[in-house]
């Protein structure tokens, strides 16, 4: 990798829109995604993780090491594999379920500290960007249905927060989307148009074509057009600590630091499964996986159906010139040239600091490099990836009215950035069902670095699934549901569909 001061990538630099008659300018999975090589995983790495910022503000937070017991039980009703917010948000939707049945919730490391506790804080549902992308992959219904449960996630995530008042820097507000070349525009509008004549639903979306207009509402110099929609940000450990300090009072036995490195045959011991791990096993009847990136490293089906993949995120101090009544007062998804994105989150009911997610320009370059060491795929020990961090300090610096000429002091500008690993899926959408051939093994994973705005539903579905409900009791796009069909048919495709990533 390379240290600042070496050739690092520039925006400017990347080759324009590359299929400017097709979706794929505003697919950044197609910009993130190319030459995967199918297969490789990992479980989560020991020792060495980067710290996000979630993390770091919750180390005196005994629930990060927290064991409810000394030792592992020996048997239990179910066993859910994960403390993200998947893993803790099936554990809530299962003890609603079944009070009476006992629960082991197994962490490889510290409480929640895999994507969700490491990501950009975003929760912004998709409202028009992907359909067309989606529409190409899964036909017309299931694109508008995958829109629409995007908002009915976000409205979950706040519905959930408010009403519990939720101590999670929770932030509602309208999310703008700002093409920042004339071709993204040009291909924004038309993707936005053709989900307007398929019928999707885009009343609720303000939308601004004059450039002069956008900059003005966006404060991005060359931004071309504006899309501005709700969608919140928030600090994610501390929302997922919150219901699993609930799902505690309720029972639940969760054990951090054990590794589950195995699912086999109960028979020998009355049960169904066997859970194995470096503490000992547990025998019970129903397994969850919600190891997302880690999912095929217990489960050799899942191999180049879900991939890990590291990702990074950039925390930066705003010049005084943006802050107090001048801060930044609104997320942002920055539309780049040949498909990039900086996702923004500005903390604006919080301290203000500034989290630069998404599929930045020098997120490719960490790609490559990942591809040529594939044992590097499930390391979030990333900092300073300077190819990522250059391209957001020339964004903020070009782009950005009131830091162009800002003077930083000591405590101002970059600050530092951490690594997660999203889970890819090979088909661009989420896996929610039973595991085929795998009676009692149910799966919620493959967010394809977008869990924030799917996770609240698919958990609760994946429960009602495991309650024999049809289906259709979820509310979820059909595309999500794993079928031996969609396993087969992945298992023997030779490169990932390209969907959306945001
Ligand atoms: C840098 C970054 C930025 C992101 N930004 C956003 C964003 O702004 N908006 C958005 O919507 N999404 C974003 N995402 C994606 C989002 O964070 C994920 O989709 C979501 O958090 C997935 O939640 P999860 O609970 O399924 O997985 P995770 O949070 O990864 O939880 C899985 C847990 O399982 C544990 N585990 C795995 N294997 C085992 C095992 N064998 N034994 C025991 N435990 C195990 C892991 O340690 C981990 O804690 C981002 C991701 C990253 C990495």
């Amino acid at each position: 990798m390379k240290d600042r001061g070496s050739t690092s990538p520039r925006i400017a630099n990347i080759s324009a829109v590359t299929l400017p008659d097709t979706a794929a300018v505003l697919n950044v999975d197609e910009y993130a995604n190319s030459q995967l090589p199918l297969g490789r995983t990992g479980f989560p790495k020991q020792g060495g993780q980067s710290l996000s910022y979630w993390l770091q503000q919750v180390r005196c937070d005994a629930l990060l090491n927290h064991r409810s017991t000394e030792d592992l039980p020996k048997e239990v009703d179910t066993v859910i594999i994960g403390s993200g917010i998947t893993g803790t948000l099936v554990t809530k939707q299962h003890l609603e379920t079944w009070p009476e049945r006992n629960v082991v919730v197994l962490e490889a490391r510290e409480f929640c500290s895999g994507a969700t506790g490491r990501n950009a804080g975003h929760c912004k549902p998709d409202q028009w960007r992907h359909f067309a992308k989606f529409e190409q992959a899964y036909g017309q219904e299931q694109a508008i249905k995958i829109l629409k449960n995007e908002n009915d996630t976000w409205k979950a995530l706040v519905a959930y927060v408010q009403i519990n008042q939720v101590d999670c820097d929770l932030w509602v507000g309208d999310t703008l989307d700002v093409p920042l070349d004339e071709e993204v525009a040009k291909i924004a509008k038309e993707m936005f148009q053709r989900y307007q004549e398929a019928g999707g639903k885009t009343d609720h979306i303000k939308v601004t074509q004059d450039p002069m207009e956008a900059a003005k509402i966006s404060r991005i110099k060359n931004a071309k057009a504006c899309y501005a929609w709700s969608a919140s940000t928030l600090q994610p450990w501390k929302l997922t600590a919150h219901i699993m300090r609930a799902n505690l009072k309720r029972g639940v036995n969760l054990q951090t630091s054990t590794v589950a490195r195995s699912v086999s045959s109960g028979q020998n011991r009355g049960r169904k499964w066997i859970v194995s791990t470096d503490r000992g096993d547990i025998a019970c009847d129903t397994v969850v996986h919600a190891t997302n990136a880690y999912s095929a490293a217990i489960e050799p089906l899942l191999r180049g159906v879900i991939t890990p993949k590291p990702h990074m995120c950039n925390k930066v101090i705003p010049p005084r010139s943006l802050s107090g009544s001048k801060a930044i007062q609104n997320s942002y998804g920055v539309l780049l040239p040949d498909g990039g994105l900086f996702s923004i989150n500005p903390r604006c009911t919080s301290d203000g600091a500034v989290m630069f997610g998404g599929s930045n320009p020098g997120q490719k370059q960490l790609d490559d490099w990942v591809t040529r060491h594939p044992e590097r795929c499930i390391d979030d020990g990333f900092s300073r990836v300077e190819n990522v961090t250059e391209c957001v300090r020339e964004f903020v610096e070009n782009e950005l009215q009131g830091w162009t000429d800002a003077e930083l002091g000591p405590g101002e500008g970059f600050d530092y950035s951490w690594s997660g690993i999203i889970g890819l899926s090979a088909d661009g959408v989420p896996f929610v069902g039973e595991l085929p051939g795998k009676p009692g093994q149910w799966i919620c994973a493959g967010h394809h670095g977008h869990g924030m705005a799917r996770i609240f539903t698919a958990a609760p579905g994946l429960v009602k699934l495991m309650n024999s409900e049809p289906w259709a009791a979820t509310g979820l796009p059909d595309v999500y549901q794993m079928t031996p069909g969609r396993l087969e048919r992945l298992r023997v495709a030779e490169q990932p569909s390209k969907v959306a990533i945001v």
